[in-house]
């Protein structure tokens, strides 16, 4: 059984210790010690990581069999950890990560206490993420006006600069304290203690006294069924955050001319003039395609009953619409003047197609849409009064033969 020396000291950062097994863990070198510094995947908590033997520990695990803390190394063969046995090696913690947990699960323990102290509100789960970590509290709803005070108090019980303090207790002893929640191992009992405000059974790493954790912060709530999962920050982790916020609305108040506290009424009238501008934008727009409509229906070839308007547009006029959406609106604003039919073609990256009749006319745009497809090499469909397809790309010079073709065909195929 491996010494866990980050039990009793959670300072430790440089130890030595034996080697007493050597294996292979995923095709990695791994070694057991007598002892170790190094914290494993547990309660939440992610593993330390640092250098042990000259190698990199990349992980650190518990072994389900035995207990034993199995240090996963870096190297692609089990050799390249060529220690025997009973020979002394140096451990070194990767010191700013620990700290870091440390801080993240001391700030842990203190935000669930203030949450059962202030809403008798249990925590269910936790979770030391490596950009954020969490707490599962079994409360369905909680808004941010009920969480500030929870975050106040944990803040002040940082500020106080409490100290934390951990001991061993059998069973017996356990069930006499004022646990927040019940113990999960059996035997000896690790209980750490934030003076005169919270005992709680855990196997962590933790910070000595509070103010280690300088700041903690609640930055998101995420409802999910019974619970809601708290996101919070600590320490380091708090104040970049704190200093990209700042970052932020300070550029964004640059740009908006406005102090950071008016940035939500400034997108507010931002987001109503774009609004307005989409609203003028939309009739403009339709009254230019009434009035690009109605100079093309001059352009107009009378077949029989029709008037046949062909076009080739290179390239999407206006507003940078997209062509196929801008083809259709001027087919429909064309067969709007009687007895029109549009043959509206556009190229970009493909050829698109929009033919259209205006009502009342005996004549199929999705037939005459499919002969033009037919010979463009596209496809498309639609309805007796307006059909749509796209082709390959093709010069305009050939797109206008076959719509004049097309067109000097319609007489003939007049149904009526
Ligand atoms: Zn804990």
């Amino acid at each position: 059984m491996t010494e866990r020396l980050y039990y009793t000291d959670s300072y430790c950062t440089h130890f030595s210790a034996r080697v007493i097994e050597q294996l292979t863990w995923e095709g990695r070198p791994a070694v057991v010690l007598d002892r170790t510094a190094f914290y494993p995947t547990s309660g939440g908590q992610p593993a330390d990581q640092g250098m042990l033997g000259g190698l990199d520990v990349l992980d650190v695990i518990v072994r389900e069999e035995d207990d034993a803390i199995v240090h996963v190394l870096s190297g692609d063969d089990p050799l390249d950890f060529p220690k025997p046995d009973g020979s002394e090696i140096e451990g070194v913690l990767d010191w700013p990560r620990r700290f870091d947990h440390m801080q993240q699960h001391t700030g842990q323990h203190i935000l669930s206490a203030a949450f059962e102290q202030l809403l008798d509100a249990d925590t269910v789960g936790f979770h030391l993420g490596a950009e954020a970590s969490t707490v599962d509290i079994d409360v369905p709803q909680l808004d941010p006006a009920a969480v500030e005070p929870v975050e106040k108090l944990a803040n002040h019980v940082i500020w106080e600069n409490r100290q934390v303090s951990v001991c061993f207790v059998g069973q017996d002893k356990a069930a006499t304290l004022p646990l927040r929640r019940p113990p999960a191992v059996e035997g000896l009992v690790r209980i750490v203690e934030i003076a005169d405000f919270d005992v709680n059974p855990c196997g962590g790493t933790h910070v000595a006294r509070t103010g280690e954790i300088g700041l903690i912060k609640i930055v998101r709530l995420d409802h999910r069924g019974d619970e809601t999962r708290v996101e919070f920050l600590c320490g380091d982790r708090a104040w970049r955050d704190y200093r990209d916020r700042s970052a932020m609305t300070n550029r964004l108040s640059v740009r908006l001319t406005v102090g950071y506290w008016e940035l939500d009424r400034a997108v507010e009238r931002l987001q109503e003039d774009a609004k307005q501008l989409r609203q003028d934008l939309r009739r403009v727009r339709k009254r230019l395609l009434e009035a690009d409509a109605a100079e093309l229906v001059e352009t107009a070839v009378t077949r029989g009953p029709y008037r046949v308007v062909c076009r080739v547009l290179e390239q999407s006029s206006s507003f940078s619409e997209e062509l196929p959406g801008e083809l259709r609106r001027l087919a429909q604003a064309l067969t709007q003047h009687p007895g029109t039919v549009a043959l509206l073609t556009g190229v970009d990256e493909r050829t698109h197609l929009c033919f259209a009749c205006a009502e009342g006319l005996d004549l199929d745009a999705a037939s005459l849409l499919r002969e033009a497809c037919a010979r463009l090499g596209g496809k498309g469909g639609g309805r007796s009064h307006l059909a749509q397809g796209s082709a390959p790309p093709t010069a305009p010079a050939h797109i206008k033969v076959v719509l004049s073709d097309l067109a000097s065909n319609i007489e003939s195929n007049d149904k009526g």
